[in-house]
């Protein structure tokens, strides 16, 4: 192998990586390999020829961060376009907007509530809850807007997701999603937010454009038959290893639970089926739990997008087998112990830095991946090749 460093893994994490590595070492030059037969990892687009919408292969993905570090980097780049993400929800045959706010509110309950008296029934509402401090996901989901609410909105959806007790689920991972006693609808709070302008394929291409970077695609690093592969590699050279991290140790402790999404593809003979980019199903008798119609992410390309056709992804979530894609960690304690075991082990792999969201079984949105492969480069990459 005619390389100082293999990242494992070309997703955002193992992209930024080895295009820090050769923007602050002269000579070092970089061997990607993936398993996949492109980059971008589980961020990965491409365009429908019929309508001309580009589909994001593993779901959908939308830019969005308040990181000054990251917003700067990922602009040397690609440039943005200025959609501002809006999701809306079925639930009784009746569309609601989301994040819930004081319109979601006031539509649910028939009413006209101010903000204050919204603030104050949802309070009511959440009942016993009000006052903890929320361990789980049910407790959190009621904390935030009270009974009534979470069974309409939360309660089916988090079970079609997650088919996991909520009392179980981390509320992390419904804190996320903000709470508004106003009318404003944007999905997301960060202060920046948008899509790549000529595309999530052309921004990862620009990352990696630099002749010390080789990809090789179609190859596994557990695949003895092939030269670049964990055996003949570990110790001998150092690895960023951004799969897995239970398949490295070959499943030793145990599996990491992980749910994974089936996607269906419809296609409809008109210009626009939803009217939004995203339809959310609340309801537990719907087995999907949202649809995707790719072509509003980028209404800017209108012009050149068929109007006559479009395509939607219906999602449909379960448990994912060994060779299912991962998608989002369970993270029950259960998880927690095995990873704690997994961790320990993963620290006296000889030059192996574990990163990523498979490597720390662990959810992260773009910019937090992208800010934790900047914050390894510098602590652990930079001194492993000085
Ligand atoms: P990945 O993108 O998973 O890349 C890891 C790569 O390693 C893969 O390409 C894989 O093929 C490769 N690999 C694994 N094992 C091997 C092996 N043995 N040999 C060789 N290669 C291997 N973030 C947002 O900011 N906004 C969103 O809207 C958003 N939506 C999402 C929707 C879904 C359904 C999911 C699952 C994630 C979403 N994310 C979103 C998160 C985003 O996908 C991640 O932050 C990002 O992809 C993580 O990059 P990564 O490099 O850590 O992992
Ligand atoms: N959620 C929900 N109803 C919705 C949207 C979200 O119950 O209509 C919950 C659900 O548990 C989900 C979590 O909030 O897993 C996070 O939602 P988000 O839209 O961020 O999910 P993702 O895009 O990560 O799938």
């Amino acid at each position: 192998m005619n390389a100082d460093i293999i990242i494992v893994g070309a997703g955002l994490y193992g992209l930024t990586i080895a295009q820090q590595i050769v923007e602050h070492n002269a000579t070092t030059r970089v061997q990607i390999i993936d398993v996949r037969d492109h980059i971008g990892g589980n961020a990965y687009s491409y365009v429908d020829k019929e309508t001309g919408a580009e589909i994001h292969k593993y779901g959908a993905h939308l830019f969005h961060t308040s990181d000054e570090r990251v917003w700067n980097y990922v602009n040397r780049f690609t440039k943005f376009t200025n959609y501002v993400h809006r999701v809306y929800t079925t639930h009784n045959n009746e569309v609601f907007p989301l994040p819930i706010n004081l319109g979601t509110i006031n539509q649910f309950f028939r009413a006209c509530y101010t903000p204050a008296q919204a603030r104050e029934l949802v309070e009511r509402q959440a009942g016993e809850y009000a006052d903890v401090t929320p361990s789980n996901l049910n407790e959190q989901g009621i904390k935030l807007i009270g009974k009534p609410l979470y069974e309409a909105f939360i309660k089916n959806y988090t079970a079609k997701q997650w088919q996991t007790d909520p009392n179980l689920l981390p509320a992390s991972i419904i804190r996320r999603l903000p709470v508004r006693f106003t009318y404003n609808n944007r999905y997301f709070k960060d202060t920046w937010e948008g899509l790549p302008a000529d595309g999530y394929t052309a921004w990862f291409e620009r990352m990696i454009d630099n002749p010390r970077i080789t990809v090789t695609l179609g190859t596994d690093f557990f695949d003895t038959t092939q030269p670049l592969n964990k055996e003949a590699l570990v110790g001998t050279v150092p690895v960023v290893y951004t799969g897995p991290i239970d398949r490295y140790f070959n499943y030793s402790l145990g599996t990491l639970k992980w749910r994974t999404v089936d996607f269906k593809e419809v296609r409809y003979d008109e210009d626009d089926h939803f009217g939004c980019p995203v339809m959310n199903f609340a309801d537990a008798d719907v087995p999907y739990t949202r649809a995707i119609e790719f072509k509003h992410f980028n209404p800017e390309r209108s012009d050149r997008q068929n109007h006559d056709k479009t395509v939607v992804w219906y999602e449909y979530s379960r448990f994912a087998g060994r060779d299912d894609d991962p998608y989002y960690p369970v993270n029950t304690d259960g998880d927690k112990k095995m990873l704690a075991g997994y961790r320990a082990m993963a620290q006296s792999e000889p030059n192996v830095v574990f990163g990523g969201r498979l490597g720390q079984y662990a959810y992260f949105d773009m910019w937090a991946t992208i800010d934790s492969a900047l914050t390894a480069y510098e602590e652990k990459i930079a001194p492993m090749l000085a």
